[in-house]
């Protein structure tokens, strides 16, 4: 069973992907905690991506491509996936389907949507716990001790791309670049709509029986 979580940023995409993979036993794949760890770690790939990642710019396909290639062939993603934030653009979904056989007709495309307005209010007010990637949020999901992890205890902090000049960059590379991908796979995938703009329970459980009927 392969999942697709499809958004733009801000829209949810990592807080469920994260819910499905518990509730699923499918792994989540994120680029974007991938490249964040390799940054972390001062690789190539970190030094690589870092620049692109800081402007809220795209990071290269070829690049990308080569990071998802390697997660899913691991053995824990041979029963399928839960990709979150890949593929964000054309060559990226053509290159999933050379890795996946060719095709994608046996994928389920989760779109995610949120009102513009709604997406800002929830990333410049995000913060994040670099140590195990949960995200709070200052007003309508703060953590029980202020600044503090819930999970780990670690320092939350905001992401750099989550500050209001970055945001704006994002979301213009996902006008431009991600949003085609809705076109590309109503015809190539099972596509479903799902309505972001909701508690994450709700979307959860609307996401779960959406598994069922296609999966
Ligand atoms: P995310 O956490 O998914 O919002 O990703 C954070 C940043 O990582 C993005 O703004 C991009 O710079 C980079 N990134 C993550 N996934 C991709 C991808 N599939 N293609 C290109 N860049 C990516």
């Amino acid at each position: 069973m392969n999942l697709i979580l499809l958004g733009a940023p801000g829209a949810g995409k990592g807080t469920q992907a994260k819910r499905l993979e518990e509730r699923l036993g499918l792994p989540q794949v994120s680029t974007g905690d991938m490249l964040r760890a390799a940054v972390r770690e001062g690789t190539r790939l970190g030094l690589e991506a870092k620049g692109f990642m800081d402007r809220g710019e795209l990071v290269p396909d070829s690049v990308v491509i080569g990071v998802a290639v390697e997660r899913i062939a691991r053995p824990d993603a041979k029963n399928g996936f839960v990709l979150d934030g890949f593929p964000r653009t054309l060559p990226q979904a053509r290159g999933l389907e050379e890795m996946t056989g060719g095709d994608s007709r046996g994928f389920v495309v989760f779109d995610f949507e949120v009102p513009r307005g709604e997406l800002v209010r929830r990333l410049s007010g995000r913060r994040w716990c670099p140590a195990c990637q949960s995200t709070f949020h200052l007003e309508s999901d703060p953590p029980k001790r202020t600044g503090v992890c819930d999970v780990d205890g670690v320092a939350l902090v905001q992401r750099h791309d989550d500050e209001e000049s970055v945001i704006a960059e994002r979301l213009r590379e996902y006008d431009a670049r991600t949003f085609p991908l809705i076109e590309h796979y109503r015809t190539r995938a099972q596509m479903v709509p799902i309505d972001g703009n909701r508690p994450k329970d709700v979307v959860f459980q609307e996401l779960l029986g959406a598994v069922e009927v296609h999966a």
